[in-house]
């Protein structure tokens, strides 16, 4: 889609010239036409709405007044400096304050001159203010023109210097618009746009920047974050195709002996309706020559583990090895045992390997590997090491995704079996994770992935009850914990994170220790504490005191997040709630509700909360499906916040927000997978746009690298 009016360098625009096109470059990596057209308004001024100063009734909207500015002073000193215009209209007066840009304010308000006022009016001592409003002159050019909508930009200090505020760009964006009359290509194919009435590109572009009115901006947007998601969509889907397409994996066709003995003897209980979904889904992947590169979505406690171990197995029948890799000793450590115990009475070599397997032991586990001998490796990163080759790795699993880098999933990746030309097969990739991810979110981040979800419990499960508590209800939280360990339970006090830096967590964690230790005296209560600044080894040993049932406390940094299983811990206390994200919280909580007993959950919290925190508190209390909670995480935080999203780049969109707009987003993907089912690499006429479009947006490279 090369279109060369639209790489003009934008110096030569009407009104911008070298020195504005050096500044705009600089600030904002502005350098021709295209640039610029894409440079959106974040929002509009409705010019059309007038409210009267004596209507203003509320704080929590945006408004625009016209009045005469009737007085001007200076008030305060130092910090406390500020402006204070006082509005008049027919109906009454407001004033305007500015604490910033005062003395170039100052000079340019003329008292007795009618403005058109924008902003959001706050309450102070029973009356209404505005700070830091838009002020306008009232414009007639603007008037006669009829224009109700204006678009505010983005700006900077240096280019507000060379009056490049949000009006001045709005002023060389409208000679833009002027220009790009004819010039602006469509970049949907005709169907699309009769299938969702959307308008043509140009027309959209200008009514962007210039809008008509109310209507046809609306529709400019949906037309605008349509096309970014749905290319965003296209070109994932197409990567998925090609590397389908390019990339064989090894033929898991065979049912054989150790899947069908373990299914029929040692599978301790029915499976799930999901985790045979699931199961079925695997299957398809493995079983005719496709790589697999799979995410596993389940909350806590859903059962990923034995769906995992029987794809493993499927693996074996097939004349595979297999490996599990998770974050930390402690996961390895009991999915091993777990694992060792769940395939008891099946002729099968699983080994474990860690950083504290001696010398000896990983020398043996490395010979068997290569020789063949051993099936199942389960570990830590210990697996990645170049030392450990497999004689034919067919089947990686990787537990709690978040932990590892992409990276290190692509030396897993490298270790697959010879193919004799020199190439490697890849292993079918198993990815899971607890930490639900919003559905809008997964569609983008994983969207050349498959995924699955577990979204359903075993049966008999006892929903985890929890409660939002103030810190001064601690005494009666000692209560009911003293009550809970009479009963055999053990329990979990967690703090806030210790980091190096933050003496004041490590005070409160000692604190609060000290205090449980005087309620809970030994030798009738013994407590183990884990923090993030004690050393691997005695973390390990104090942590296994609890998990044998030692103690009968953990008091903990939430270094105990990911994993750890002790079906007998009953109450999760975490202190200072208010000070974790929901989808942290979520995760602590998953660590008890294992057991056969009632658990619970108890955020303890200062009195005084945010809005925000307060919101976080009751979703907890009313919701204990990861998934509903990760949506309101991500309205609460966006997208930039959730785990993981930060470095994809993915989110770098011009003018869609995962978080409104997803709606929108479900028909860009519907759309894309519609268009590569007919037509998967885009051959026909039809596509010939979409094809140059995605050449344009994307290059022809692919990124082989990403593999999840
Ligand atoms: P997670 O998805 O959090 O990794 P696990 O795989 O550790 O969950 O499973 C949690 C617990 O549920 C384990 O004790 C497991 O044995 C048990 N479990 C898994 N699937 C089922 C099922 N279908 N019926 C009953 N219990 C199950
Ligand atoms: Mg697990």
């Amino acid at each position: 889609m090369s279109n060369h009016f639209l790489d003009t360098k934008i110096e030569f625009l009407k009104g911008v010239g070298p020195k504005r096109a050096e500044i705009l470059r600089k600030e904002l990596g502005i350098s021709n036409y295209r640039q610029l057209m894409l440079y959106y308004p974040f929002r509009y001024i409705d010019k059309s709405k007038l409210f009267r100063i004596a209507d203003i009734s509320s704080d929590e909207v945006h408004i625009q007044l016209r009045g005469k500015v009737v007085e001007l002073k200076n008030l305060g000193e130092r910090r406390g400096k500020r402006l204070v215009a006082t509005l008049k209209d027919d109906s009454g007066e407001i004033e305007l304050v500015w604490f910033k840009g005062i003395k170039w304010l100052a000079s340019s308000i003329v008292i007795g001159k009618e403005y058109v006022v924008y902003g959001k009016p706050s309450k102070y001592s029973n009356r209404y203010n505005i700070a830091h409003p838009d002020l306008d002159e009232v414009d007639s050019s603007l008037i006669a023109n009829k224009v109700t909508l204006e678009a505010v930009y983005p700006s900077t200090d240096l280019l507000t210097r060379l009056n490049l505020n949000s009006k001045g760009i709005h002023k060389i964006q409208k000679n833009l618009v002027v220009q790009l009359g004819g010039k602006i290509q469509e970049t949907l194919p005709f169907r699309i746009l009769e299938q969702l009435k959307l308008i043509s590109k140009e027309k959209a572009i200008v009514n962007v920047h210039a809008p008509e009115n109310e209507h046809l901006l609306q529709k400019a947007r949906y037309r605008l974050k349509f096309e970014e998601l749905f290319y965003l969509q296209l070109n994932l889907l197409r990567q998925k195709v090609i590397k389908t397409d390019k990339i064989k994996g090894q033929i898991f066709n065979r049912i054989g002996d150790y899947f069908n003995t373990f299914y029929n003897d040692n599978l301790p209980f029915e499976l799930t309706g999901a985790q045979k979904r699931v199961l079925k889904e695997i299957r398809d992947d493995v079983g005719y020559g496709n790589h697999m590169n799979r995410l596993l979505q389940g909350d806590v406690g859903s059962g990923k583990t034995i769906v995992a171990l029987m794809s493993i197995l499927i693996a074996i029948d097939n004349g595979f090895q297999a490996c599990l890799m998770a974050p930390t000793e402690i996961l390895a450590n009991q999915h091993f045992e777990g694992i060792v115990e769940l395939l008891k009475g099946i002729d099968l070599n699983v080994q474990l390997l860690t950083g504290s397997v001696k010398t000896a032991k990983r020398k043996e586990i490395h010979e068997q590997l290569e020789n063949g001998e051993l099936d199942i490796l389960i570990g830590t990163h210990a697996l990645i090491e170049d030392k450990v080759k497999f004689q034919k790795l067919g089947f990686v699993v990787i537990d709690e995704q978040h932990r590892f880098g992409v990276q290190q999933r692509s030396k897993l990746w490298r270790k697959g079996t010879p193919a004799g030309n020199g190439k490697v097969v890849p292993p079918h990739v198993l990815v899971m994770t607890a930490t639900p991810i919003p559905r809008t979110l997964a569609m983008t981040f994983y969207g050349d992935l498959d995924v699955s979800v577990i979204d359903e419990l075993p049966p008999g499960r006892k929903e985890i009850k929890t409660i939002h508590r103030f810190d001064s209800s601690r005494l009666k939280i000692f209560g009911f914990i003293e009550e809970e360990i009479k009963k055999g339970r053990q329990v979990y006090i967690v703090y806030p994170l210790i980091q190096e830096s933050e003496k004041m967590d490590y005070k409160d964690l000692m604190d609060g220790y000290e205090s449980i230790q005087r309620r809970f005296p030994r030798p009738d209560y013994q407590i183990s504490i884990v923090h993030g600044q004690m050393k691997a080894a005695d973390k390990e040993f104090e942590m296994q005191r609890f998990v044998k049932g030692e103690t009968q406390i953990m008091v903990a940094t939430t270094v105990i997040e990911v994993g750890v299983n002790v079906p007998n811990a009953s109450v999760m206390v975490i202190e200072s709630a208010e000070r974790f994200g929901l989808s942290q919280l979520h995760q602590l909580r998953g660590r008890v509700g294992r057991g056969a007993e009632q658990s619970f959950c108890i955020l303890m919290t200062g009195n005084k909360l945010s809005a925000d925190s307060r919101l976080r508190m009751e979703t907890m209390v009313k919701t204990n499906d990861g998934f509903e909670l990760s949506e309101v995480d991500l309205k609460l935080r966006g997208p930039g916040d959730i785990q993981g999203t930060q470095q994809s780049g993915l989110l770098n969109l011009n003018i869609a927000d995962l978080v409104r707009d997803g709606q929108i987003l479900q028909y860009a993907r519907d759309i894309a997978v519609a268009t590569l089912k007919e037509d998967p690499n885009l051959e026909k006429e039809q596509n010939h746009r979409l094809v140059s479009t995605l050449n344009y947006l994307f290059g022809n490279k692919i990124n082989w690298g990403r593999i999840s």
